[in-house]
């Protein structure tokens, strides 16, 4: 796992610290989207030290260069995500349990037709999180 995200940041031009590598291996070794507070708690059981706003700044520059998603909850609180898969695709996010699920439609070409013949413009790229909740909190 760790050589994984070395090779991965590396591909990136990012410097692998063991900050990033704890980070990283927190977050995807859980399905679900965590706050930069209980990344920071998991790194302190772990005994990585770093300080709450190194491990916020680290969350940010991981999810700008798009490793981690953040996810947009409409709690308002900072959330992010890992996912390994570096294909396009969207995330369905529940919002009771917080599990990520990988949600392989993608409307584009619809979107990218209806830019195209309302507004004349093109689409270059495009952000879709869906919310809802999952099967196992429809089921409880
Ligand atoms: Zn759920
Ligand atoms: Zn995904
Ligand atoms: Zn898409």
């Amino acid at each position: 796992m760790a050589n994984q995200f070395d090779a991965l940041l590396r591909r990136l031009s990012l410097k692998v610290t063991p900050k990033r590598l704890a980070i990283l291996e927190i977050l995807a070794a859980e399905p679900i989207y965590l706050t930069p507070e209980e990344v920071w708690t998991r790194m302190k059981r772990k005994s990585t030290r770093a300080g709450l706003p190194t491990v916020y700044r680290n969350l940010e520059e991981l999810s700008a260069c798009g490793i981690l998603i953040k996810i947009v909850h409409p709690d308002r609180r900072l959330y992010y995500y890992f996912c390994p898969n570096d294909h396009h695709h969207h995330h369905f996010v529940c919002i009771s349990c917080r599990k990520v699920e990988d949600l392989n439609f993608c409307g584009l070409d619809s979107i990218d037709r209806e830019v195209r013949k309302s507004l004349k413009g093109a689409v270059v790229s495009h952000l879709m999180q869906v919310y809802g909740r999952c099967k196992e909190c429809l089921a409880g």
